[in-house]
């Protein structure tokens, strides 16, 4: 293919997509990111009370550990760990979540953790910027933009808070080599839902009738597009997702307006799932939505629901003790014993035979 302007920001796969573009054989080139992995459990709100977020700045092992209240729970996590694996699997291993256990009851001996308070876990490689001479005490969250060959740039490092700041840069970059005369106008432009300030006391007075919070979750969720979500119609407000207060009229603006091809696409946009049951009451209903709204086949919903909760399992997977581990026994037995899920025949897995 032949293109005059490329911007590869895969993140941790910047180095992979560099190698495509060398000769078959040729060497690998220095490295440009150091994966880091980093592990979040979630747990029950009421470890941590109030709205501000607290940091251990120096475990046994030099990690940082971090408490950050988060949409009715909190999260813990630790930073940086050096990471070797294959880049599409980083988890998060019992030895995390023992030493996240162990570093929090330390450092907060009266919130008295327990098992029971784990919700779900998930974990993550952030794509730092390699240090030249590979030493790994000089690898910062600081990002770079850079020319690896004329017209060719690799973009690494960066946070989430800095992403627009980065696309700008590559933008700018790529309208100067394209002679597009044009520069970025990312700073510019408001983040969809955020172009008018909706009030929340004035909306939940609007929405008369319909409970607070689902009102103020879905105005955290898509600001001003509320109206278009929560119109009159009872079904509109009808509750999908319990834990995340996701309603019927919320997925059907979701499949229909927000580009959502299946069930762990829907939990990006509206957080269904994400809550305490983690998918396991929600999830087979928001399947049965996708038929209802022409987005999905049966066949395909059904296989979007397997693969939804194989993705949820793997966060869950690694708290499961005890009472989690009961309620997921109960979430089975729904799914296997009630709906038959594990015995369903797939179009093309019939095909296949
Ligand atoms: C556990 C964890 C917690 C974090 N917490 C925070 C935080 O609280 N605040 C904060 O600011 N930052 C946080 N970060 C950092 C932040 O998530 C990353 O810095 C950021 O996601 C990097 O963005 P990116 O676009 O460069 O890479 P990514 O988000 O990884 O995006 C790269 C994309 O490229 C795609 N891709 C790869 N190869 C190809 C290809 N060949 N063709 C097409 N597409 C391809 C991938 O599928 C992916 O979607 C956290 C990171 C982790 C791991």
């Amino acid at each position: 293919m032949l293109v005059r302007c490329v911007v590869n920001a895969t993140g941790v796969w910047v180095d992979a997509l560099r190698q495509q573009d060398r000769d078959e054989g040729a060497p690998a080139a220095q490295a440009m990111v150091a994966p880091s992995q980093g592990v979040h459990m979630v747990v029950d709100r009421s470890f941590l009370a109030g709205d501000t977020a607290l940091m251990v700045p120096k475990t046994a092992d030099g990690r940082v550990l971090f408490a950050v209240p988060w949409l009715g729970k909190v999260i813990l996590g630790t930073t940086d760990t050096d990471y070797k694996g294959a880049l599409g699997e980083p988890t998060c291993d019992e030895a995390d979540i023992r030493y996240i256990l162990e570093v929090t009851s330390a450092a907060f001996p009266e919130a008295q953790l327990t098992d029971a308070d784990l919700i779900s876990t998930w974990a993550g490689l952030r794509p730092l910027v390699a240090d030249r001479n590979g030493n790994p005490s000089d690898i910062s969250r600081r990002h770079e933009v850079k020319m690896h060959e004329p017209g060719w740039w690799d973009v690494t490092g960066g946070k989430l808070t800095t992403y627009r700041l980065m696309a700008e840069m590559a933008a700018d970059l790529a309208c100067a080599k394209l002679k597009a005369g044009k520069k970025c106008r990312t700073h510019r432009t408001p983040l969809p839902g955020s172009e008018r300030r909706v009030d929340q006391a004035r909306s939940v007075k609007f929405f008369t009738g319909i409970p607070n919070s689902v009102v103020g979750s879905t105005l955290y969720r898509h600001g001003h597009r509320i109206r278009n979500i929560l119109h009159r119609e009872k079904r509109n407000y009808g509750l999908i997702c319990e834990c995340e207060m996701v309603t019927e009229g919320e997925i059907e603006y979701a499949l229909k307006k927000l580009n959502v091809r299946d069930i762990v696409d829907l939990r990006r946009r509206t957080r269904i799932g994400m809550g305490p049951c983690q998918g396991q009451l929600c999830a087979y209903r928001a399947a049965g939505l996708f038929v209802k709204y022409d987005s999905a086949t049966s066949d395909e919903s059904n296989k979007m629901l397997v693969d939804f909760l194989e993705e949820r399992w793997k966060g869950i997977k690694p708290v499961l003790w005890g009472d989690a581990l009961r309620e997921v026994e109960f979430g089975y037995w729904i799914y296997q014993g009630l709906f038959g899920l594990g015995d369903v025949r797939f179009e093309e897995e019939a095909e296949k035979r």
